[in-house]
């Protein structure tokens, strides 16, 4: 059972972000229930994709919504992605990084196989920004954060930040 009331936004350095995410085997009401939560998570905070990790739940589950809508956010469950085409530079932000933007490259194109609510599996082509949200997403489930992937000079950048929430957290989890 997943304590989806439990569940919230959860921020660097929360431990469950570094670890990788287990696969999702119960498609129940609970994972349901997890999901909606996950999109109400993903709108409050303006953003267009969030991973289990990122609502507390270490679990291989997210949503995506290119136009950061509820109706138009699609769950992705056990997700299997396969990039290809070229190398494309971006700048990416991240709820669990707030304050944090940087260049990060990702690749042009994906598909992604995965299964729905239902447990059925499907396999989509990524388009425009679900391109960059499905390989953002999947890093998430991988434990790995965009702090973790940009380059050097941003990485001096965002020091600061990092050091900040690092000691928000702390705070909170007093
Ligand atoms: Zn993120």
């Amino acid at each position: 059972m997943i304590e989806v009331e439990k569940c919230c936004i959860t921020r660097y350095p929360a431990p469950v972000l570094a670890q990788k995410a287990k696969p999702v085997e119960e498609f129940d009401d609970s994972l349901r229930a997890l999901a909606d939560k996950m999109k109400d998570i993903m709108v409050e905070n303006k953003g267009v994709g969030l991973a289990g990790p990122q609502a507390g739940v270490g679990l291989r589950i997210f949503v995506a919504s290119p136009d950061g809508t509820k109706e138009n956010a699609k769950v992705y469950i056990n997700p299997v992605i396969t990039p290809s085409g070229t190398l494309v530079t971006n700048e990416e932000g991240c709820l669990s990084l707030p304050g944090i933007w940087g260049n990060v490259h990702r690749y042009s194109e994906c598909s992604i196989k995965a299964q729905g609510l239902d447990g059925k599996e499907f396999t989509e082509e990524g388009q425009g920004l679900l391109v960059r949200i499905f390989q953002h997403e999947c890093d998430h489930l991988d434990g790995t954060l965009i702090a973790d992937k940009l380059s050097t000079v941003a990485k001096i950048a965002a020091r600061r930040k990092l050091k900040q929430l690092r000691e928000d957290y702390e705070n909170q989890n007093k």
